[in-house]
This record gives C-alpha cells, sequence and structure tokens, in this order.
C-alpha cells in the first residue's frame, strides 16, 4: 500500500504530541519510526491505525483519504511489544481468530492458518497454548495473527521490546525476511538504533514530535540533517569550538561553531605513525578502555575530549602519552543546519 500522510498534528490538551509531519512511503517498503521516548512515534502509528484521530492533517492510503475510517475498514494488521494474544487460545485459533470475525468458511480458513504456520516456522505448535510458548514464539504467533487477514499495511510497535537480546537479533533477521516475503508495507517502532539501521529500507526520525529526517540508514548515518540526528545515530563526540581543531581552524568557520566528530574519523598515532603527520595536531591520551575487538581511546586537545578506536594490531597506546591526531571530517551546526566538512 502506498502511504501519504500531510501536516499531521495531534494536541492532547494543550501538549501537542505530533507537529506539522508529512512523509511519503512507498509500497512493500519496511520504515522504521526511531527516536526517543515520548517523542510521538506511537501516536503517529495509532493515527494511521485508526486508533486515535489527528487534530488536523490527511492520512492517505492508495490515493484515498482515510482519515474518516474506522480501523477494521483500513486494512491494517497490528503488531504489539506484549504479543497481545489470547491465552485461553491456541496458536491455531489465535491465528484464526481474525479470519473468523470475518466469517470465511473453515476449511478456508485452515487453509490459510496451515500456511501461515509453515511462513512463521511454528509447525508443530499449532495446538499449544501461548504460556507453553518462549517470547520469540509468541511473537510470530503475534505477526502470522497479524497477517491472516491479509492486510496491506502492518504496523508493528516496539515489536521486539520485550524478548531477550540474543533471541531478538535473531527474531529481527526473520522478520525482515519475512516482510520482505509477503511484500507488505510495513512500519515498526523502536527506540533502538541498531535496530532501525539493520532492518528498516528507510529511517524516520522523530524527535519532540517532529520529524527530523527520513531516508534509508545509510543517509541518515552519512548525512544527518541536524544536529539532533548526528547525535541520536552513530557514535560521536560533541565539540563546542571547532575551529580549534587544526583543518577547521584554516577553514571558513567562525569560533564557536559547534561540531559532531564520529570515532572513525578520527586518526591517531604516535607521533610519526601517521602519513599526513603535518595536518595533525598533538594530543594526549587521557584514558584507554579495552573493548575486546579494539580499544577505546579518549584524547584531550587543548581542553576538548574526543572518542575514538585504536586497533589491536597497533603498537599500544598508555595514558598521558602525546599522539598526533587528524580529524578527516566533522559536522558543523550553525543554529540547527548542518553540512559536513571536509578536512583538506
Ligand atoms: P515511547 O517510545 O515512550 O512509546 P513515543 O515516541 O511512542 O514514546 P508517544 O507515545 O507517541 O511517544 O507519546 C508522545 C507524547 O504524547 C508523550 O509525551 C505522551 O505522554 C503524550 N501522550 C500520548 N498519548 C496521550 C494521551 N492519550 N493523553 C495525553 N498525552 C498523551
Amino acid at each position: 500500500m502506498h502511504i501519504e500522510v500531510k501536516g499531521l498534528n495531534k494536541q492532547f490538551g494543550d501538549f501537542h504530541a505530533v507537529r506539522d509531519v508529512s512523509f511519503e512511503i512507498e509500497k512493500g517498503h519496511l520504515i522504521g519510526l526511531l527516536g526517543p521516548s515520548g517523542g510521538g512515534k506511537t501516536s503517529i502509528l495509532r493515527m494511521l491505525a485508526g486508533l486515535e484521530s489527528p487534530t488536523s492533517g490527511d492520512i492517505i492510503f492508495h490515493g484515498k483519504r482515510v482519515n474518516d475510517l474506522p480501523p477494521q475498514e483500513r486494512g491494517i494488521g497490528f503488531v504489539f511489544q506484549n504479543y497481545a494474544l489470547f491465552k485461553h487460545m491456541t496458536v491455531f485459533d489465535n491465528i484464526a481468530f481474525g479470519l473468523k470475525v470475518k466469517k470465511q468458511k473453515k476449511e478456508q480458513i485452515r487453509e490459510r492458518v496451515m500456511s501461515l504456520v509453515e511462513l512463521t516456522g511454528l509447525k508443530g505448535f499449532e495446538h499449544r497454548y501461548p504460556q507453553q510458548l518462549s517470547g520469540g514464539q509468541r511473537q510470530r504467533v503475534a505477526f502470522a495473527r497479524a497477517l491472516a487477514p491479509e492486510p496491506q499495511l502492518l504496523l508493528l510497535d516496539e515489536p521486539f521490546a520485550a524478548i531477550d537480546a540474543k533471541i531478538r537479533t535473531e527474531l529481527r533477521t526473520w522478520l525482515k525476511e519475512m516482510i520482505e516475503r509477503v511484500g507488505i508495507t510495513s512500519i515498526f517502532v523502536t527506540h533502538d538504533q541498531d535496530e532501525a539501521i539493520e532492518v528498516a529500507d528507510e529511517i524516520m526520525i522523530i524527535n519532540k514530535g517532529r520529524l527530523e529526517q527520513k531516508g534509508t540508514p545509510w543517509d541518515i548515518y552519512k548525512k544527518p540533517e541536524t544536529q539532533f540526528v548526528a547525535s541520536f545515530i552513530g557514535e560521536s563526540t560533541f565539540v563546542e569550538d571547532i575551529a580549534q581543531i587544526k583543518g577547521f581552524s584554516d577553514a571558513a568557520v567562525w569560533p564557536g561553531t559547534k561540531g559532531l566528530i564520529r570515532p572513525e574519523y578520527i586518526e591517531i598515532g604516535k607521533p610519526g605513525e601517521i602519513t599526513l603527520a603535518s595536518a595533525a595536531i598533538r594530543g594526549t591520551v587521557k584514558h584507554l578502555h579495552f573493548r575486546g575487538s579494539e580499544w577505546m581511546v579518549e584524547i584531550e586537545i587543548g581542553g576538548t575530549k574526543l572518542i575514538t578506536y585504536r586497533s589491536l594490531e597497533k603498537e599500544v597506546l598508555q595514558p598521558g602519552e602525546a599522539v598526533d591526531v587528524l580529524v578527516h571530517r566533522a559536522y558543523l551546526f550553525n543554529n540547527d543546519d548542518s553540512w559536513i566538512m571536509e578536512n583538506k
């Protein structure tokens, strides 16, 4: 289903939970709504579902405005964080529920349920009750149940939140494959950036009710459009005054320009180790943290602290040691407009 949202607003009394949000979603895409708690993600999802009505704005499915359509007529499947399975029903009956409501024929229901049981890897579990299943299996049932009536849009609210870390990673990959196979337009809410980056075709970053940026995970990481996006996605160090760093100080940067620097944009080395040493500045190693596969190194350059990583193959650094530091690029901000600056 192709989705278009125009100027969506939601107010709860005086509180403005969703502010002028507009976007389009292509048919078959998997979208991650990502952002901090209370930002408005669930409110957007609930308005798409018809569980909440917008204060203003249009929701358009397939070119048709659906603001006034009740949830059951919108062709939507819902998967919640807490499974919301019927405890007194077997896996089979849980999946069959939406089909029975639609008064489909018994044989037709059986066929559809069994094909979903197969698709979601639940064969042999049809007669179990939810409490006899693991968290991951329950979430698969919830997914199969949502898909049973052949919705055109699947909405998932923090679908992995209640699941153990290890199973969660497996379930993410599983869900992505499953959604691709079914080819259904899907939107999931998460506040976990790794989850959004790994699973989504496109991410929408929601903060304080606003859509800060929409794009592929790659675009959002590489070209953050606002200071918030740059700091929310990936690791970075915030620098109050980027002009203190060589290479940026002699560019068109005025004193006090703020910047964000990702660890991978920083090259460090013992004096002489860096090829472009003439462009480097001298810093001091403050702390070292062993992270298993590499060292996390905190360096200080005249009051500014930067974080970077150093491979285990290179010679070990010591706290207090002088290092050459070369910052290759940074995200700079002026009132919240952002731009990327290369150190040339
Ligand atoms: P979370 O990740 O914590 O679920 P979220 O990004 O999904 O957060 P929402 O649940 O959409 O955010 O909530 C956005 C804001 O609107 C919050 O400050 C919340 O307290 C407020 N809010 C949500 N529903 C209502 C309601 N029915 N009445 C009043 N305020 C509400």
